[in-house]
């Protein structure tokens, strides 16, 4: 599916690997900030359609069954998160990011009014729709396409994992399979294909993380977002992280594991997040989710001591 950004000399640019930050400056010609915007979704892990209790680290309490968002509350939720995005910093351009529970678990015409609304702003120069793998009918990713003629679209899936065994640790709802699925029939549309990945989840070994990242790489999608497992307030991980029951990975072990994970990778595939973020007051653990330089820093030491970048290793995932 990806390859179109292969023309974009990222290292030249002094990276490891190819952020994000550089892909929207290429794509749009200045710094654009992402938006989140709660369209009032639940999801089908909360409400009992597929499970209740949801994803072990999700924070799903909010998430009711029954929730509306008026149309008038998405453009003060655009108009708030401008204001508050351009006090921090010098962007123009924004991208309205349906990020809350999942955004496409509802009738098309409640997706086609959120959506509308958010691009009637002329500050927002596209979407980006977070959801689960059993949550894009075809009819919704004809929806979504439709809207990606016409403006920059990315659907980011939910995968976490290509082990059914830790999608059943999380009480994930669904399996590989789902996913699978859903990112066959999303070849060949116009939008961007996102996949969020988890690392460091029990009982996961190494080979287990490195499976999972020829299969991103396989599946050659646009854009990957890489996170430590960590926990926040009000979910079961938190509990089972303070019993001691669930053990997260140190920082160190971390970055050694995702340096793996990105040399697996295409090149061209763009890096959208690298660790977990959670808002100080609600991170339960690892503290050192907190220190976003230390981590970019410390990954970027470890790969120039390897003398790696990312897709070092993909002509053997190729092979
Ligand atoms: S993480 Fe996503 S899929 Fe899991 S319960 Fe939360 S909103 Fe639902």
């Amino acid at each position: 599916m990806a390859g179109s950004n292969q023309d974009i000399d990222w290292k030249a640019l002094g990276h490891r690997y190819f952020p994000l930050k550089v892909y929207y400056q290429h794509l749009f010609g200045t710094r654009v900030q992402k938006i989140s915007l709660d369209g009032g979704f639940t999801c089908p892990n909360v409400d009992g359609t597929v499970a209740t209790g949801g994803c072990t680290f999700c924070d799903n309490k909010a998430f009711s069954p029954s929730r509306r968002v008026r149309r008038d509350a998405i453009q003060s939720q655009i108009e708030r998160g401008i204001t508050g995005l351009r006090r921090r910093y010098d962007s123009e351009k924004f991208i309205a990011y349906f990020q809350p529970a999942t955004n496409t678990y509802g009738p098309l015409d409640k997706l086609r009014i959120l959506w509308d609304t958010a691009l009637e702003d002329e500050r927002v120069v596209g979407l980006i729709i977070g959801t689960r793998p059993d949550c894009v009918p075809d009819d919704v990713l004809d929806l979504v396409d439709e809207y990606a003629e016409n403006t920059y679209v990315s659907l980011e899936l939910g995968v976490q994992t290509i082990h059914n065994a830790s999608l059943d640790w999380m009480n994930r709802g669904h399996h590989h399979d789902a996913a699978v699925d859903a990112i066959q029939r999303c070849q060949g549309r116009n939008f961007e294909l996102s996949l969020h990945i988890m690392l460091g989840l029990p009982g996961e070994t190494h080979a287990m993380m490195m499976d999972t990242a020829r299969q991103v790489a396989e599946w050659n999608v646009e854009g990957v977002k890489i996170h430590n497992l960590y926990a926040v307030e009000r979910t079961k991980l938190a509990d089972q992280v303070r019993s001691g029951e669930v053990k997260l990975m140190e920082m160190d072990e971390y970055l050694e594991v995702l340096a793996d994970f990105l040399e697996l990778l295409p090149p061209w595939m763009v890096i959208e997040r690298i660790s977990g973020d959670a808002p100080p007051t609600n991170l339960v653990a690892p503290d050192w989710c907190l220190g976003k330089g230390t981590i970019i820093q410390t990954l970027k030491d470890i790969m120039q001591q390897r003398d790696s970048y990312q897709g070092d290793a993909f002509s053997v995932v190729k092979s």
